[in-house]
């Protein structure tokens, strides 16, 4: 079986993609059945994967908790620094590549992969090149005669599982952090958008990093995923994904009592009161609704409007969904939207839009898929929508959002927190002191003030609630890659 493929993608780039896994820096085979990648806007195969195996998870996790033991911990916090700068800068250098990449098997416009996933990789791996060396901990005289001090050190290996929408940044958010703080990854990609993960492994050999420290295993989630969260000398996992399984692999996690972050669903408001600047609240909403195809955990999916601006919004959300209906291929210039992910999602969207219609939600935009061929479904506006309807409770994942009116401050809050997630929020107001009194009360991970969908490798990210445990970014990530360490000092010879 051959482990590379020569691509050339449609906007002329080549390329050679590794299709098997990367264990100790070699690429070995997998024991676990392939698996094909689609190109979702055509639907065409573009690769055949090799599967990991349960077998192949045992010797991923040898090869990293050799390299952790004998060389990536016993390195000096700078050196660590270095090798991920080595790789920032060869992101840097292929961000044309890797985002056509991107796009290629997720369907997601390429100038978007480009401005928006690759600079948050480049961004993520600078930060922490810089972050390596800087973590530290505290001192503590605990009394005249004694004294503690707390380290911070690696956890050991960490399995990282991540989802498909944002397929490069998300393999930069877990590998970055990780290996800043001392820790070696085997990380499982999704089983739709493996290709980039894939050819990161390629800039880990050219960067030089010590054997085993990297290790990506592609394969499903049932068979690798299910046993990297079930590893006994697993110290770590970091999964981003959906609740469901985010619940599974926080109990296979208990085998060990790993260590566990959990980054999941989301549905997310956005409050538009009544002194908000309309124009702009519309815009942050669209955004907030439809970039990324709707595929994005803390999509601003239901929106409240006050009920003096209700009409007038509805009228100008429309508009700006019609004037970013620029549907298409991933390549094509001016687009804005490309296909989802796959069939299955473009079903269940649909199947989320029936169930909007069958509740009595007025449908003002989209409610089809698009075109003939290719994953595509058309942004679609539901108004009028009420607290029980599934389009109103339930992650859909799509461009697909429910709109309603509010008619006071404290039932918008009372809405908006009856959710089992409690991911993101956003709130637009003039009124400075009601938008801090609200975003107090809004039980959220990440509130946004006139705004949306903002994130920042330096602020954490992560959710309240069935949204998940812990948090990724900033210095809070350096906490979630470590573990303290207490020394207790006592510097009395006569005690
Ligand atoms: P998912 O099941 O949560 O997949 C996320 C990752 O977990 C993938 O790498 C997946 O592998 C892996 N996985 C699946 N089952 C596993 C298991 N039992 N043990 C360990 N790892 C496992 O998400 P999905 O199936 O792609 O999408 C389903 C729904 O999840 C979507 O409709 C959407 O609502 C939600 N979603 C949310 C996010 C988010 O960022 N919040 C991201 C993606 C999807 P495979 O790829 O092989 O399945
Ligand atoms: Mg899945």
């Amino acid at each position: 079986m051959t482990s590379s493929v020569r691509i050339s993608l449609p906007n002329g780039i080549q390329y050679t993609q590794p299709t098997c896994l990367f264990i100790d820096n070699k690429w070995v085979p997998g024991d676990s059945d392939t698996f094909s990648v689609l190109n979702p806007a055509s639907e065409d195969e573009i690769v055949t994967i090799q599967g990991a195996s349960s077998t192949n998870v045992d010797q991923a996790v040898i090869a990293a908790r050799r390299a952790f033991e004998g060389v990536w911990s016993e390195i000096a916090a700078s050196e660590r620094g270095a090798f991920l700068y080595k790789i920032a800068e060869l992101i840097k250098r292929d961000r044309e590549l890797i985002a056509s990449i991107d796009a290629l098997d997720n369907g997601k416009p390429y100038t978007a992969a480009l401005n928006i996933d690759l600079d948050e990789a480049w961004n993520v791996f600078r930060y922490y090149a810089g972050a390596a060396d800087k973590i530290t901990g505290q001192t503590i005289e605990t009394s005249p005669a004694k004294l503690a001090y707390v380290m911070q050190e690696p956890l050991g290996v960490c399995g990282q599982i991540i989802p498909w929408n944002y397929p490069f940044m998300m393999l930069a958010w877990k590998v970055a952090p990780a290996l800043a703080c001392g820790n070696t990854v085997v990380l499982k990609p999704a089983e739709q958008t493996p290709l980039s993960a894939l050819y990161f492994c390629e800039l880990v050999l050219e960067a030089g990093l010590p054997a085993g420290v990297v290790n990506v295993l592609p394969g499903i989630g049932s068979i690798t995923g299910s046993a990297l969260a079930l590893h006994e000398d697993v110290d770590k996992i970091a999964f981003t994904g959906s609740t469901p399984t985010g619940r599974e692999i926080m109990k296979a996690a208990a085998s060990n009592l790993k260590n566990i972050t959990l980054e999941c669903g989301g549905k997310s408001p956005s409050v538009v009161f009544e002194d908000a600047d309309l124009e702009q609240a519309v815009k942050w909403c669209h955004s907030g609704i439809m970039d990324n195809q709707g595929q994005i955990c803390t999509s601003t999916s239901r929106i409240y409007v006050h009920e003096s601006v209700y009409d007038d919004f509805l009228t100008r959300f429309v508009d700006v969904t019609k004037k970013h209906d620029k549907i298409g291929d991933q390549f094509s210039e001016g687009i804005y939207q490309g296909a989802q992910i796959s069939d299955i999602q473009q079903q269940r969207i649909l199947s989320f839009i029936e169930a909007g219609k069958k509740d009595g939600a007025r449908l003002l935009y989209g409610g089809t898929r698009h075109g003939q061929k290719g994953y595509f479904i058309k942004p679609t506006i539901f108004a009028d929508t009420t607290e029980s309807m599934k389009i109103v409770r339930e992650e859909i994942f799509g461009p697909v959002v429910a709109i309603s009116k509010f008619s006071t401050q404290g039932e918008v809050i009372r809405k908006c927190n009856d959710s089992p997630y409690g991911l993101a929020a956003a709130l637009f107001t003039e009124n400075v002191r009601r938008a801090h009194i609200v975003a107090r009360k809004l039980q959220a991970g990440m509130v946004w003030i006139n705004s949306s969908g903002d994130s920042h490798y330096g602020i954490p990210f992560g959710g309240y609630k069935s949204s998940g445990i812990g948090r990724e970014l900033g210095q809070y990530a350096l906490d979630a890659y470590t573990q303290s360490k207490a020394v207790h000092v006592n510097l009395d010879s006569a005690s």
